[in-house]
This record gives C-alpha cells, structure tokens and sequence, in this order.
C-alpha cells in the first residue's frame, strides 16, 4: 500500500481504504496536509488534544471536502456501544436487539458536538462517518445485501479496551440487523503487535479473551498486536477483511500516540453514496 495523493487537493493526503464493495467510499488519513503547527502537524483531526480548535475546525472541513459530505465524529471514550446516525446526523444508541448488547446505552453523550461512544453505523448515504485514532484500530466496515446493494456503512475506533469488550464485532452485528448480508471491513494503521509494549499482566488478560492478540515485541518483551485481533474478530463474525498492515509507530508520516507527545490523530472516514 503506498501514500496516494487525492487529485486537485494539494497537501491533503489520504490512504484509499480498498474492498468495501459497490455503492461506498472510505479513506483513511494521514499526518500530511492540513493547517495544524507542531507538534501536532499538519492534519490534526482530534478535538481533545490540545490543538488549536479552529485549526481542528480547519482541518475536519478539509476532510468533509474531500468526501463532499457531513461528517459525524466520534470523540473516543473506549466502551463498546454501538450509535446510529439519521440522515439529520442525530445520533442514538442501537436498540439492544440490533447490536445483541443488554448493557446498551439508552443516550449519547456529545462533547463539543461530536458522540462520546467508539463506533458508528448508518443507512443514510451523503452522511460520512469518522472513526479517529493513533495507534488504537480504525475499522471501517460495509454492508451489502444478497443482491450487492449497499445498505449501511459503519466506523469503529477499537483499542486495546475495545477489543477487548468486542466493539468491532457488536458494530459487525449492527450491520447485520440493518439488512447486510455480506459485511467487508478495512482495518487501518495502528500500532502492531512488534513495537505495542505492555506489561506481562495486561498481555495476559487481554489475550485471554482475544488469544490473537497474544504477540511480543521485536525485543522479545510482552505485547499485544490488536490489528491481529480485531482481524480475528472480524473473521469469526464472517467479515471479508484486508488490514492494510501499516504500523503508526513506525511510519513517521502516521500520528502515533506512543511516538508523539502530544500528537494529534488520523481517521478513518465511509460513507454510503449519497
Ligand atoms: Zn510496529
């Protein structure tokens, strides 16, 4: 996978996120373009990291530009309810019965506007959805149904939490419910199993639940490789599934939360053809 410049936008480049079937488009970006100073250059898209909001604000117009659509935002909070998006960009909780979820939310929070939750589907084409991250797993997912017409699009932030409490597989189900007979998802840059250092206790119990994510560094100390993991969750729910295989931590033209501090985040943005 190489960097690709989108045309006629100069400075704003982005990763096209391949396989997720007819009818949808999704991109995820990159440090390059956008308005953000460092440390935190240049395309910035987290609101909760301390950059300038108006050059946030600068930055998230550039990407809604890209795709000629609104775009919701998730602010991250590591959980796993699931939130679905109206083509007014009103966010609820999935209904229980959707998402197999007892434990649902029953209200979404906002924080300056965007959803406190970590995944996001919607039916609604022209309604681009945002999952953001640095190092944890942006996934973006699509729904087609047995005739290959698209019906719902979903992006999902998973780190180590969110792997663990399955937030990729109940965003999976989600879509399911929404009439997608066939889901594909892309799993974008994160941090990779070789250089995501943790301690013997946490690769312990995050890998008893998720025994892929079992991994150690290239020094040979413990570690957990979530891009494995969610990889493995996606398969067991069915999930046609290309992880794009780019380690944020080494890739300087990546945000990475363990590199850079402070730093800012990329996202994974979909969207159903309007
Ligand atoms: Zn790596």
């Amino acid at each position: 996978m190489t960097r690709a410049a989108e045309p006629g936008r100069p400075g704003l480049e982005v990763l096209p996120a391949p396989g997720l079937g007819p009818g949808v488009r999704a991109w995820f970006t990159t440090r390059r373009g956008g308005v953000s100073l460092p440390p935190r250059d240049g395309l910035n898209l987290g609101a909760g990291v301390g950059d300038d909001p108006a050059a946030v604000a600068a930055n998230r117009a550039a990407v809604a530009d890209l795709v000629h659509a609104p775009v919701t935002w998730i602010r991250a909070v590591h959980g796993s309810t699931v939130g679905i998006v109206d083509g007014a960009g009103e966010v609820r909780p999935v209904p229980p019965a959707v998402d197999g979820r007892a434990d649902g939310a029953s209200d979404i929070d906002l924080l300056d506007g965007d959803p406190r939750l970590d995944a996001l589907v919607t039916t609604t084409g022209g309604r681009a959805l945002a999952a953001l991250a640095a190092d944890c797993v942006p996934v973006l997912l699509a729904g087609h149904d047995d005739a290959g017409v698209p019906r719902a699009v979903g992006a999902v932030h998973s780190g180590r939490r969110g792997v663990a409490l399955g937030v990729v597989p109940r965003a999976v189900a989600a879509l399911r419910a929404l009439g997608a007979a066939r889901v594909s998802a892309v799993v974008g840059p994160a941090i990779c199993g070789r250089c995501y250092e943790v301690p013997e206790a946490m690769r312990a119990e995050v890998s008893a639940v998720v025994p892929e994510t079992w991994a150690t560094t290239r020094r040979g100390t413990p570690s957990l490789d979530l891009p494995a993991g969610v990889t493995a969750q996606l398969r067991a729910a069915d999930v046609r599934t290309l992880d794009l295989g780019l380690c944020t931590q080494e890739t300087p033209w990546l945000f990475s939360h363990r590199r850079l501090q402070p730093g800012g985040r990329a996202c994974g943005v979909v969207l159903l053809d309007g």
